[in-house]
């Protein structure tokens, strides 16, 4: 990874930003720039400067770990360490001009924020810094692209797992349980999240975690699951029938089939991701099931298993190639049943790469 080259990409932009220097406290974005993969970590960044803090616990895995800056090992929590350096090594002492340090507001609390403001000595001031990280990391590169599809290979290798397991009677949570140990044996570390098991009516709850319920005689299973491979997250969704299938059930899969095929192909280079959304909603407007459709139709995946962008409604940002994006709608009939289908999609030079292999032909158990 060119841990080194997205710093000083950063570096660059301080200046434009009005920012002396810039401390990230988030942890995927301090892996990101510079490879920590521990629990307590603050990166800061000034135009020449490139310091990890972090604490005792973690001094030969940051050793190992940290690329393109230094370690710094400290005995206070690494934001304060973090305050006290630049304290220290601060330039033109004698300026009156404040210097200004920016931060991750989204990510630190209004606590953090006083004990950081406290730390600093006087003439510096705190100022929230512009999500660069996050768009910086819309665009994967090669490696983290090659990460992204070993995530996504292992991820769908879960499927026929789940569907051997499923059948009435069977708890939810076995189903979940058995595609995790999968998941483990397969060489995941983690789950992207806890996989969601969901069926009979509980189908309609878009979040539903799989729960104690045994899967009814009849109706659909919503399996949305994934897993993390060197720090990469896959996502996917496929739903099935159990059950003697009626042809309202079929109507309703086919119009989600339809919905994220369309949505699927609308992701090229120069479209906003708010027209993207646009194409699953117009087709399910046509079935009369928009309103059922209650969620955005994707988001970004990489390190973290939601980031920029949201693939939602009215969403200016711009697709470009090296994106890589879900796209899931769904349809949720509350009290009835739901389903929802999703992909991870690379943005390519001249459209679209459909990374999950799993077919998405109506599946009756
Ligand atoms: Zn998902
Ligand atoms: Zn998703």
């Amino acid at each position: 990874m060119d841990h080194l080259g997205r710093m000083r990409r950063l570096q660059e932009q301080l200046s434009q930003q009005r920012l002396d220097s810039f401390l990230v406290s988030q942890l995927s974005n301090i892996r990101y720039l510079c490879g920590f993969t521990g629990s307590a970590g603050a990166l800061l960044l000034t135009e020449r400067d490139r310091r990890c803090f972090t604490d005792g616990r973690y001094t030969s895995q940051a050793r190992q770990e940290v690329k393109g800056a230094k370690v710094v090992v400290g005995r206070t929590p690494p934001l304060l360490a973090a305050a006290q350096w630049l304290g220290k090594h601060r330039r033109n002492s004698r300026s009156r001009t404040p210097q200004i340090l920016g931060i991750e507001g989204e990510y630190l609390t209004v606590a953090a924020q006083k004990r950081l403001k406290d730390a600093l000595p006087a003439g510096f001031r705190l100022r929230e810094a512009p999500p660069l990280i996050e768009r910086a990391r819309m665009v994967k590169d090669t490696e983290e692209i090659q990460h992204i599809r070993a995530a996504v290979v292992v991820g769908a290798s879960l499927f026929p797992t789940a569907l051997e397991t499923i059948r009435p009677g069977v708890r939810e949570n076995e189903v979940a349980a058995v595609m995790e140990y999968a998941a483990h044996k397969a060489g995941a570390r983690e789950m992207s999240f806890a996989t969601i098991i969901a069926a009979g009516c509980r189908s309609a709850l878009p979040h539903g975690r799989a729960s104690e319920q045994p899967i009814p005689s009849e109706g659909f299973v919503v399996c949305d699951f994934g897993v993390i491979l060197a720090g990469y997250c896959s996502d996917m969704t496929r739903t099935v029938y159990v059950g003697r299938v009626g042809e309202d059930a079929r109507d309703i899969y086919e119009a989600v089939r339809e919905a994220q095929q369309a949505a699927i192909e609308t992701v090229r280079p120069g479209v906003t991701v708010g027209e993207v959304d646009r194409a699953a909603r117009n087709l399910l407007k046509k079935c009369n099931l928009a309103k059922f459709f209650t969620h955005s139709t994707g988001h970004g995946v990489g390190l973290e298993i939601h980031e920029a962008p949201r693939v939602a409604a009215g969403q200016k940002e711009v697709l470009c190639p090296g994106m890589v994006i879900t796209i899931e709608p769904g349809v949720y009939i509350p009290g009835k049943w739901g389903v929802r289908i999703e992909d991870m999609v690379l943005v390519t030079e001249h459209g679209r790469e459909v990374l999950t292999p799993t077919s998405k032909q109506f599946t009756a158990l």
